[in-house]
Order: structure tokens, then C-alpha cells, then sequence
């Protein structure tokens, strides 16, 4: 099992070092070369969204990964990522792989006091959960399953083969969220 890390910006290294910790192979996509070999699954890391949108054209990766991703290649969105496979985007932002059918609000808590630690439901589990300047769904289509509410805001979802959270698993030592996405493989 290879799982791709999209290693643009933002907390990729975080992802590796737990997915290398479940024994699975994980590797760097920086550029289109790097993905020219088969792989299993991909995670979209937190960061910045928009530099990522910016750094995913401007390396060519956008196009050849949003077609692994809606061939149904099994995908994992943390914070930023869920930004990045939104359809759509409060405010009027284009999307950039627009894959999930939920409309998101960036930086939903507020820019500065938006970093916060709470222990929620995520798909039957009680797991801690750190949000950082986070994002919610503020829609969500009709074939999309609810993993987790946080005070009555949508921040886990699944749809098909793309889960996306809007906090960082990566950043806690509960594995619940990487489970499922490799159960998914
Ligand atoms: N605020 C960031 C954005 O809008 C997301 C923050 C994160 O990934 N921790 O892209």
C-alpha cells in the first residue's frame, strides 16, 4: 500500500510520520514526476489553501490528481485539503478540485482566535480533535455522510471515496480518522 502526501506547504511531514507509524508507505508529491508510479491513496494536508490551489496549477499536479481522484482513488482532506475538494466555497472563491459536493467557509471560527482543542464524535468514536483556523461545511449534498458535528457546525464528512475534517488528526496521537481512510484502501 503507497499513499501519496501532497507536500506542496503546510503539515505533510505530520502525515507521513503517522502513516509510516501504521506501517504504510508514504511518499512526497511535489511534482508530476513523483506520481508517475502507481499509488493507493492521497492525503490533502492542512496549510494555506490558497497557496496550495496556486502551487497545485503552477506544477501541473491539479489536473493529473483530480482525475486519480474521480477515478476513486481514496482520498484523506485535512483543514485546508477539505478547502481544496469543496465545490464550492462561501464567498465566491473558485474551487480547486471541487470534487465534494459541500459547499465550505473558510476560516469559519474567526482568523485569530480560530485555534481551538475539543473531544467530539467522529463516526461513533469520541476522539480529540485540534482545529486551526479551520474550516466548516456550511452545505452538504444529499450523498454525503456526516462523520462529526462540533457545536452544531459540520466538520467531518464522506462522500464516496474522499473523507475531509476540519481539524488535524495528524496533530493528536488517535489514529480513528487514518482507519477508516485505510480501511477505504
Ligand atoms: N485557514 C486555512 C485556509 O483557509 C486553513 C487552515 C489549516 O489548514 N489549518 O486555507
Amino acid at each position: 500500500m503507497r499513499v501519496g502526501v501532497l507536500a506542496l506547504q503546510g503539515a505533510f511531514a505530520e502525515h507521513i510520520a503517522v502513516l509510516e507509524k501504521l506501517g504504510i508507505e508514504a511518499f512526497e508529491i511535489r511534482q508530476p514526476k513523483d506520481i508517475s508510479k502507481p499509488f493507493d491513496g492521497l492525503v490533502l494536508p492542512g496549510g494555506e489553501s490558497t497557496v496550495m490551489k496556486k502551487l497545485l496549477r503552477k506544477l501541473n499536479l491539479l489536473e493529473p490528481l483530480k482525475k486519480n481522484i474521480e477515478n476513486g482513488m481514496p482520498v484523506l482532506a485535512t483543514c485546508a485539503g477539505m478547502i481544496l475538494l469543496a465545490g464550492d466555497i462561501e464567498g465566491g472563491e473558485p474551487p480547486c478540485f471541487g470534487t465534494l459536493d459541500i459547499t465550505v467557509k473558510r476560516n469559519a471560527y474567526g482568523r485569530q482566535l480560530g485555534s481551538f482543542v475539543c473531544t467530539e464524535n467522529f463516526n461513533g468514536a469520541l476522539i480529540e480533535m485540534r482545529f486551526i483556523r479551520a474550516p466548516y461545511a456550511v452545505r452538504v449534498g444529499e450523498n454525503i455522510e456526516v462523520l462529526a458535528v462540533h457545536d452544531d457546525k459540520i466538520v467531518a464528512v464522506k462522500q464516496k471515496n474522499q473523507i475531509a475534517v476540519a481539524f488535524h488528526p495528524e496533530l493528536t496521537n488517535d489514529t480513528t480518522v487514518y482507519n477508516l481512510f485505510i480501511d477505504m484502501i
